[in-house]
Protein backbone atom coordinates (compact mmCIF):
# COMPACT_ATOMS: atom_id res chain seq x y z
CA UNK A 1 0.00 0.00 0.00
CA UNK A 2 1.22 3.43 -0.98
CA UNK A 3 0.34 6.73 0.34
CA UNK A 4 -2.47 7.22 -2.31
CA UNK A 5 -3.92 3.55 -0.75
CA UNK A 6 -3.63 4.47 2.96
CA UNK A 7 -5.32 7.58 2.18
CA UNK A 8 -8.33 6.41 0.06
CA UNK A 9 -8.59 3.65 3.08
CA UNK A 10 -8.85 6.41 5.17
CA UNK A 11 -11.34 8.30 3.64
CA UNK A 12 -13.68 5.33 2.74
CA UNK A 13 -13.50 4.69 6.40
CA UNK A 14 -15.63 7.58 6.51
CA UNK A 15 -17.37 8.39 3.50
CA UNK A 16 -17.70 4.96 1.95
CA UNK A 17 -19.32 6.07 -1.63
CA UNK A 18 -16.19 8.39 -2.45
CA UNK A 19 -16.32 8.73 -6.29
CA UNK A 20 -13.06 10.48 -8.03
CA UNK A 21 -14.61 12.15 -11.16
CA UNK A 22 -12.82 14.15 -14.36
CA UNK A 23 -14.25 17.21 -14.50
CA UNK A 24 -14.75 16.90 -17.89
CA UNK A 25 -17.08 14.07 -17.80
CA UNK A 26 -19.61 16.38 -15.54
CA UNK A 27 -21.82 18.04 -16.81
CA UNK A 28 -22.42 19.88 -13.46
CA UNK A 29 -18.77 20.79 -13.27
CA UNK A 30 -19.55 22.54 -16.82
CA UNK A 31 -21.85 24.67 -16.03
CA UNK A 32 -20.54 25.90 -12.64
CA UNK A 33 -17.30 26.09 -14.71
CA UNK A 34 -19.46 28.29 -17.07
CA UNK A 35 -20.60 30.77 -14.14
CA UNK A 36 -17.33 30.96 -12.58
CA UNK A 37 -15.45 31.81 -15.92
CA UNK A 38 -15.12 35.60 -15.14
CA UNK A 39 -13.66 34.84 -11.78
CA UNK A 40 -12.13 31.14 -12.31
CA UNK A 41 -11.23 30.79 -15.63
CA UNK A 42 -9.58 27.84 -15.35
CA UNK A 43 -11.99 26.21 -12.80
CA UNK A 44 -11.95 23.07 -14.87
CA UNK A 45 -7.90 23.10 -15.56
CA UNK A 46 -7.01 23.65 -12.53
CA UNK A 47 -9.11 23.29 -9.28
CA UNK A 48 -10.06 20.34 -7.23
CA UNK A 49 -13.71 20.72 -6.43
CA UNK A 50 -15.49 18.28 -3.86
CA UNK A 51 -19.56 17.94 -3.05
CA UNK A 52 -20.96 15.91 -0.86
CA UNK A 53 -19.20 12.12 -1.72
CA UNK A 54 -17.31 13.00 -4.87
CA UNK A 55 -14.34 14.91 -5.56
CA UNK A 56 -14.43 16.59 -9.20
CA UNK A 57 -10.47 16.33 -10.18
CA UNK A 58 -9.12 18.80 -13.12
CA UNK A 59 -7.08 15.80 -14.85
CA UNK A 60 -7.44 12.22 -15.25
CA UNK A 61 -7.03 10.32 -12.12
CA UNK A 62 -4.02 8.19 -14.13
CA UNK A 63 -2.47 11.40 -14.68
CA UNK A 64 -2.18 12.72 -11.33
CA UNK A 65 1.18 11.57 -10.12
CA UNK A 66 -0.12 9.16 -6.72
CA UNK A 67 1.22 11.10 -4.21
CA UNK A 68 0.13 14.37 -5.45
CA UNK A 69 -3.59 12.87 -5.19
CA UNK A 70 -3.39 11.78 -1.80
CA UNK A 71 -2.26 15.05 -0.60
CA UNK A 72 -5.42 16.12 -2.82
CA UNK A 73 -7.76 13.99 -1.60
CA UNK A 74 -6.81 14.51 1.83
CA UNK A 75 -7.35 18.68 1.67
CA UNK A 76 -10.99 17.52 0.19
CA UNK A 77 -11.35 15.27 3.25
CA UNK A 78 -11.67 17.85 5.78
CA UNK A 79 -14.18 19.26 3.45
CA UNK A 80 -16.07 16.17 3.52
CA UNK A 81 -16.09 16.23 7.40
CA UNK A 82 -17.15 19.12 7.24
CA UNK A 83 -19.76 18.92 5.51
CA UNK A 84 -21.19 15.50 7.30
CA UNK A 85 -20.71 18.22 10.64
CA UNK A 86 -22.14 20.90 9.56
CA UNK A 87 -24.41 19.89 6.75
CA UNK A 88 -26.31 23.29 5.52
CA UNK A 89 -24.37 25.30 7.50
CA UNK A 90 -21.58 24.26 5.58
CA UNK A 91 -22.71 24.48 2.24
CA UNK A 92 -24.35 28.00 2.90
CA UNK A 93 -21.36 29.85 4.29
CA UNK A 94 -19.23 28.38 1.76
CA UNK A 95 -21.26 29.13 -1.44
CA UNK A 96 -23.36 32.50 -0.02
CA UNK A 97 -20.57 34.84 0.34
CA UNK A 98 -21.25 38.82 -0.66
CA UNK A 99 -18.86 40.02 -3.40
CA UNK A 100 -16.05 42.06 -2.96
CA UNK A 101 -15.40 40.52 -0.02
CA UNK A 102 -13.80 41.62 3.27
CA UNK A 103 -13.44 38.01 5.48
CA UNK A 104 -15.58 34.86 4.64
CA UNK A 105 -16.40 31.85 6.57
CA UNK A 106 -15.34 30.24 3.28
CA UNK A 107 -11.85 31.26 4.49
CA UNK A 108 -12.39 30.06 7.62
CA UNK A 109 -13.21 26.34 5.82
CA UNK A 110 -10.80 26.55 3.32
CA UNK A 111 -7.82 27.16 5.70
CA UNK A 112 -9.17 24.14 7.59
CA UNK A 113 -8.49 22.22 4.94
CA UNK A 114 -4.78 23.75 3.31
CA UNK A 115 -3.95 22.95 7.43
CA UNK A 116 -3.02 19.28 5.36
CA UNK A 117 -1.08 21.07 2.78
CA UNK A 118 0.88 23.29 4.92
CA UNK A 119 1.36 19.81 7.03
CA UNK A 120 2.44 18.08 3.69
CA UNK A 121 4.67 20.82 2.39
CA UNK A 122 6.29 20.91 5.52
CA UNK A 123 7.07 17.18 5.80
CA UNK A 124 8.37 17.36 2.01
CA UNK A 125 10.33 20.19 2.36
CA UNK A 126 10.81 21.79 6.06
CA UNK A 127 11.09 25.31 6.28
CA UNK A 128 11.84 26.39 2.36
CA UNK A 129 8.63 24.46 1.13
CA UNK A 130 6.17 25.64 4.60
CA UNK A 131 7.44 29.35 3.19
CA UNK A 132 6.64 28.81 -0.38
CA UNK A 133 3.72 27.12 0.38
CA UNK A 134 2.67 29.63 2.75
CA UNK A 135 3.40 32.73 0.35
CA UNK A 136 1.06 30.57 -2.74
CA UNK A 137 -1.91 30.53 -0.03
CA UNK A 138 -1.24 34.06 0.75
CA UNK A 139 -1.96 35.34 -2.55
CA UNK A 140 -4.68 32.18 -3.02
CA UNK A 141 -6.62 33.23 -0.10
CA UNK A 142 -6.56 37.48 -1.22
CA UNK A 143 -7.21 36.66 -4.56
CA UNK A 144 -9.52 35.64 -6.80
CA UNK A 145 -8.85 31.76 -7.14
CA UNK A 146 -11.56 31.54 -4.24
CA UNK A 147 -12.89 35.16 -5.03
CA UNK A 148 -11.13 37.55 -3.03
CA UNK A 149 -12.28 35.27 0.14
CA UNK A 150 -9.59 36.82 2.43
CA UNK A 151 -9.08 41.13 2.07
CA UNK A 152 -5.84 41.91 1.76
CA UNK A 153 -2.51 39.98 1.45
CA UNK A 154 -0.86 41.09 4.82
CA UNK A 155 -4.04 40.19 6.90
CA UNK A 156 -4.33 36.77 4.82
CA UNK A 157 -0.82 36.25 6.16
CA UNK A 158 -1.89 37.07 9.79
CA UNK A 159 -4.65 34.54 9.41
CA UNK A 160 -2.46 31.98 7.63
CA UNK A 161 1.11 32.10 9.97
CA UNK A 162 -0.45 31.01 13.21
CA UNK A 163 -0.95 27.60 10.94
CA UNK A 164 2.38 27.17 10.18
CA UNK A 165 4.18 27.77 13.90
CA UNK A 166 1.10 24.69 14.70
CA UNK A 167 2.73 22.80 11.47
CA UNK A 168 6.43 23.37 12.69
CA UNK A 169 5.53 23.19 16.44
CA UNK A 170 3.96 19.74 15.90
CA UNK A 171 0.54 20.38 17.33
CA UNK A 172 -1.73 20.15 14.24
CA UNK A 173 -0.46 16.69 13.60
CA UNK A 174 -1.67 15.73 17.39
CA UNK A 175 -5.60 16.68 16.45
CA UNK A 176 -7.95 15.27 14.15
CA UNK A 177 -8.87 14.92 11.21
CA UNK A 178 -4.91 15.61 10.65
CA UNK A 179 -3.51 12.85 13.26
CA UNK A 180 -5.39 10.53 10.82
CA UNK A 181 -4.45 11.98 7.50
CA UNK A 182 -0.78 12.43 8.69
CA UNK A 183 -0.78 8.32 9.31
CA UNK A 184 -1.67 7.48 6.41
CA UNK A 185 0.53 10.05 4.52
CA UNK A 186 3.96 8.70 6.61
CA UNK A 187 3.15 5.07 7.24
CA UNK A 188 4.88 2.55 7.13
CA UNK A 189 7.92 4.14 8.61
CA UNK A 190 11.30 3.03 6.42
CA UNK A 191 12.02 3.55 3.03
CA UNK A 192 11.29 6.94 1.09
CA UNK A 193 8.05 7.54 2.77
CA UNK A 194 9.03 7.74 6.28
CA UNK A 195 7.83 11.47 7.97
CA UNK A 196 10.54 14.23 9.34
CA UNK A 197 8.49 13.61 12.89
ZN1 LIG B 1 -10.54 23.46 -0.27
Amino acid sequence: MDRLDRMLALIRARVPELKIVHKADSRLMGIIAIALWPITPDFSTRFTTVLGKTVYIPRPMEEFPRDHLARVLAHEFVHQLDMMEHGAWFYGSYLVAPLPVVRTQRAIWERRAYGVDLLLAYDLGGEPELQRYLQYLIETFSGPSYAWMWAGTESARQFLEPLCEEVRSGELQKGEPYASIYRAWCEPKGGDETCST
